[in-house]
């Protein structure tokens, strides 16, 4: 089926749900808040609906503004809350992952939910089987592209960006602007049409850029000079690995999610092709990886750390003990992983 075919399926179903409910993966990022946001604006203003969201976890502080109003409810916060909307949901909308289990704490929840569950998603392989309708691409920047060329094909909004309530067109442009690093990768024509269309019906761009990226607080500064100048390191291989112990975080009073972009500054450097970043975190570490086109983040990630992603964006996690003996190993870890996948990666091209 078409996304015309699907949207005007989705949109009968929209008219018969009274209690929507939109969620996203775990530790969201600016494209899970914002698709989650625009959805829930477009079905209460549009639409009338009673809809809320539900995240894993909380949204990093500055991009908190795009789901002001939403009938947010924070999972880790206030489980209990986020269940009972669950169980009385008649319409499950999955924004910006491709499988019930990136929901972490709450993927079981979402499993078991009696609603129709719709997919809107721009990562590989989706887990069709644990939805009702799937919209998914991977030819978009974005969870918020892909759902605004689906909002544009509602009866209502007609291919008419002007007719999406504000919040929502703000929304929209935000979870772009954060997936394309502000445009640096992902980016498609459809993309910029968006981008166009959304500037075209009003949205005050110069204010998302100066809350998403010229808002942070001097320690993070300071943070991202420490990481560059004492973590970092740069592999004779073309890639960058960098561990950040939970030391670095106490050090620094970094809040969860303000280490957010720090893996991307490695490519910087010329002959750095992929870049791996290991955050400490409860026993484990957590990683982020980007690359350079010819380098596969996603297999990497796939292969060597339980994760997945984009091509070139991608994450995953180092177990102890199942992967490193203890916390002191990851470093050497990440260098003989790097090394192998960039030595074989040379090879293959
Ligand atoms: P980040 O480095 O920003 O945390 O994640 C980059 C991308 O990697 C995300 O957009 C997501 O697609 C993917 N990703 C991150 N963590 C995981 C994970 O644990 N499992 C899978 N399958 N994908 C992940
Ligand atoms: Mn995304």
């Amino acid at each position: 089926m078409k996304t015309r075919e699907k949207a005007i399926v989705l949109s009968a179903w929209i008219d018969s749900a009274s209690c929507i409910t939109l969620v996203s993966h775990a530790r969201p990022d600016g494209d899970a808040a914002g698709s989650c946001a625009a959805a829930a604006a477009y079905l209460r203003g549009c639409r009338g609906k009673d809809a809320a969201v539900i995240l894993p976890d909380a949204v990093p502080a500055s991009l908190g503004f795009v789901l002001d109003g939403c009938n947010l409810t924070v999972a880790c916060d206030a489980l209990a809350e986020a269940a009972a909307r669950l169980a009385s949901t008649d319409l499950l909308i999955c924004l910006d992952f491709n499988t019930m289990s990136r929901a972490e704490g709450i993927a079981e929840k979402l499993q078991s939910c009696p609603a129709r569950k719709v997919l809107v998603d721009h990562h590989e392989g989706p887990s069709t089987d644990e939805f009702d309708l799937c919209f998914s691409s991977t030819a978009v920047s974005s969870a918020c592209e892909l759902l605004y060329t689906v909002l544009l094909e509602m009866p209502d909004i007609d291919h008419d960006a002007s007719r999406l309530p504000m919040q929502a067109a703000r929304a929209l442009m935000t979870g772009m602007t954060t997936d394309t690093n502000n445009f640096a990768n992902s980016v498609y024509p459809g993309t910029l049409r968006m981008a166009s269309e959304l500037l075209a019906a009003g949205v005050d761009r110069d204010d998302l850029i100066d809350r998403i990226y010229f808002s942070e607080r001097p320690n993070r500064l300071a943070a991202q000079g420490d990481f560059l100048t004492s973590y970092m390191e740069i592999l004779p291989c073309g890639a960058a690995v960098t561990v950040l112990p939970q030391s670095f975080f106490e050090r620094h009073g970094l809040a969860d999610g303000e280490t957010e972009g720090f893996v991307n500054m490695p490519l910087a450097v010329k002959d750095v092709r992929l870049s791996i970043l290991a955050r400490e975190d409860e026993g484990r570490f957590r990683v982020s990886l980007r690359s350079k086109r010819g380098v596969s983040a996603r297999s990497l990630a796939v292969r060597c750390f339980h994760g997945g992603g984009h091509e070139q964006a991608s994450g995953g996690k180092i177990l102890i003990p199942d992967d490193i003996p203890d916390t002191s190993a990851a470093a050497e870890y990440l260098r003989e992983v790097a090394a192998r996948f960039m030595q074989e990666n040379n090879t293959v091209n």
